[in-house]
């Protein structure tokens, strides 16, 4: 499936290496500003296809590639979407075709700032009050906040016993009375990338606005991550092999043969081939409608892994260049969102421990 996609691959590395200049990479990082251009540009390009999830996986590796903070901002705009494809209403799916069409940004609000990894304590709550919801409370760290036309987000309507039942998924405009958006700044890495607080004071949505069923939100959230966290797999796995890169340049130039640098070149080498198959083999079984959990897990957590470390390794090896300390701090978030490693290891024994892959 993704060997027939190698020409595509290279148009990808070729719009990346000719768009992704050094002094472009530097400014964004710099002003932690969203690339907006950037993001239409690849859209245009073709590189950013939605209905083909084999191609936007190529697309995510190669531009983080080069550089995670300008590939994540070009192909995250569309974050959320999926829960909308997969269980939204016709009103919604105009909405996401539009953000598909490049002429809406989307989020997905989950993460509050009491905490991320327990989804089901969340405590931002939307009333019922005749044929409307009214919602309050607050998310943290939601990427595209500041810049996104509608938000899936993710809200108590019940306090039932089990927790897990009482949520459910909205698609909010963020133009509606009571939103507000706050962008935060000083992230360490993918700074190209618009990170944001969000407050709901009061903000009133239709019944219509309701993604899916009330009270099911948990669960479509839970199968919206079993698909990004092997976008986000990808995303390390592009970034582990951008610090290799800079590792074999300098390797190369600087004629450097001694054993300890080929044990590590070795090394990396291996793990970053791991990750490879690890997510292109999760990625068939989700492009075939049979997710597995746990290796999709276990790509994640690998993959996230390998780029951290890559990238500490290409700072020892090329003596703390700046570029490549760049790729050591838009690796670290791998090990982050969309679950952190340790929500992923349980997630593996959990899968394990039942029979399940
Ligand atoms: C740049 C950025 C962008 C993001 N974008 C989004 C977004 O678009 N939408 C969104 O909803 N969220 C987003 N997030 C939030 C991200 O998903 C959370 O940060 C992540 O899920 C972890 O949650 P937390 O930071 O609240 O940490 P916590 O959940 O408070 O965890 C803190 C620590 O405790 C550990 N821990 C927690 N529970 C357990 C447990 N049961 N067993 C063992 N260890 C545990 C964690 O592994 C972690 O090390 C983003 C975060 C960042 C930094």
């Amino acid at each position: 499936m993704f060997e027939e996609l190698d020409d595509y691959r290279k148009k990808v590395r070729d719009f990346g290496l000719s768009e992704f200049t050094e002094d472009l990479i530097d400014r964004y990082d710099k002003t932690e500003e969203y690339p907006d251009d950037i993001r239409l540009k690849a859209l245009k390009s073709g590189l950013i296809d939605m209905s083909n999830p084999a191609k936007i996986l190529i697309s995510i590796e190669e531009l983080c590639r080069i550089d995670a903070g300008l590939g994540i901002a070009a192909t995250i705009p569309y974050f959320g979407g999926e829960v909308i494809m997969l269980y939204g209403n016709e009103k919604q799916k105009r909405i996401l075709n539009d953000v598909y069409s490049g002429k809406y940004i989307l989020g997905l609000g989950v993460t509050e700032p009491s905490g991320g990894s327990d989804v089901a304590g969340l405590k931002t709550t939307a009333k019922k009050i005749g044929d409307k919801y009214v919602i309050n409370g607050s998310k943290m760290f939601i990427s595209n906040g500041g810049i996104a036309d509608y938000i899936v987000l993710l809200a108590r309507t019940s306090d039932e016993e089990n927790k897990h039942h009482g949520l459910t998924t909205f698609l909010i405009n963020t133009k509606s009375p009571g939103f507000e958006a706050n962008k935060l700044h000083g992230k360490l890495g993918v700074r190209a990338t618009n990170t944001a607080e969000l407050k709901f004071n009061n903000l009133e949505v239709s019944v219509d606005d309701v993604i899916g069923e009330v009270g099911q939100g948990f669960y479509y959230i839970m199968t919206f991550f079993n698909i990004s966290r092997i976008y986000v797999a990808a995303q390390a796995l592009g970034i582990a092999r951008g610090a290799l890169d800079k590792i074999l340049e300098f390797v190369k130039n600087n004629n450097i043969k001694d054993e300890y640098t080929m044990f590590k070149v070795s090394d990396v080498s291996t793990r970053i081939e791991a990750s490879r198959q690890l997510t292109y083999n999760a990625a068939s079984y989700l492009f075939k409608f049979d997710p597995k959990p746990a290796l999709t897990s276990m790509a994640k957590v690998y993959a996230g892994e390998t780029a951290v470390y890559a990238s500490e390794l290409a700072m020892e090896i090329t003596k703390n260049d700046h570029k490549t300390q760049r790729f050591f701090r838009n690796a670290k978030i791998m090990e982050i969102w969309e679950g952190t490693s340790e929500i992923e290891k349980l997630i593996i024994s959990r899968q394990i421990l039942k029979g399940g892959n």
